[in-house]
């Protein structure tokens, strides 16, 4: 793990006070992906004025997964419904973007068997 990916999670802790982040346990090709879910959590949370708690953020059987839990106070009722949606929406979006964006640059990838790992990869990183 390089630092450029350590400073990338600190900008995106730093740039998103509503949302509460392990680190991202996803192939380095998958960050603008975690970086817009989180950026666009951030926004609906801040909204609603909620917190959102992402407890894992990994790749699994090729896709990105997220699980998230929300945190809430005595804010309206409809307001934090429609935002809880959203945010599902957005968890929901980035795992079908990252079936289709390989895992080494983030290119437009396709999912492919890798000795019994199915993941997306590019034309210039398939497995051979
Ligand atoms: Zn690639």
């Amino acid at each position: 793990m390089g630092t450029d990916v350590l400073d990338r999670f600190e900008q995106l802790e730093q740039l998103c006070p509503h949302v509460h982040l392990p680190f991202p346990e996803t192939p380095e090709g998958w960050w603008p992906i975690v970086e817009a879910m989180v950026r666009g959590i951030e926004v609906v949370a801040a909204q609603a004025g909620i917190q959102v708690y992402v407890l894992q953020i990994k790749e699994k059987y090729g896709t990105l997964r997220t699980h998230h839990a929300t945190e809430y106070g005595d804010g309206d009722e409809r307001l934090i419904k429609e935002a809880l949606s959203v945010i599902q929406h957005l968890v929901d979006l980035a795992e079908k973007r990252s079936e289709i964006t390989c895992i080494r640059c983030g290119a437009p990838g396709e999912m492919l068997n890798d000795g019994g790992w199915i993941s997306p990869y590019c034309a210039e990183h398939k497995p051979r």
